[in-house]
């Protein structure tokens, strides 16, 4: 079982922020920001490239949520995913990186 499986069973331990029925958002256990919240669906899919749409849109509904409790909305966040060896993806179960309270500086170089 991958590690945020065993993070939705509560095999591993993690600091919850937002928590529903299918969706569950924790700490990073390494934050790279101030505030960095991964946003994951408690069903295991790989990542972004297998999730299916109807599944990814009641996503977005819960990191709204997500994003309005962090109070982090009107400032602003970034929001990343990783897909697969190239896309720099190390836990092979999708999770959006929210990342925010300080601006985050420039993505793209
Ligand atoms: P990726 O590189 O796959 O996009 O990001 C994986 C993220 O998961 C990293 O930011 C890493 O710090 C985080 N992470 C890995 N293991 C754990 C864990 O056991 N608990 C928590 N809260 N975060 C983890
Ligand atoms: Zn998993």
């Amino acid at each position: 079982m991958c590690i945020f499986c065993k993070i939705v069973k509560g095999e591993i331990p993690n600091q919850t922020v937002l928590e529903d029925e299918n969706f569950l958002a924790f700490n990073d256990i390494n934050p790279a920001k101030k505030i960095h919240v991964l946003v994951i669906p408690k069903e295991h899919y790989d990542s972004f490239d297998v999730i299916p749409p109807e599944i990814m849109s009641e996503m977005t509904t819960f990191i709204h949520k997500v994003v309005e409790k962090l109070g982090i909305r009107e400032t602003g966040y970034r929001m990343i995913t990783n897909i697969g060896k190239n896309g720099g993806q190390e836990v092979s179960h999708l999770h959006f990186h929210i990342l925010g309270g300080e601006p985050v500086g420039r993505l793209v170089r």
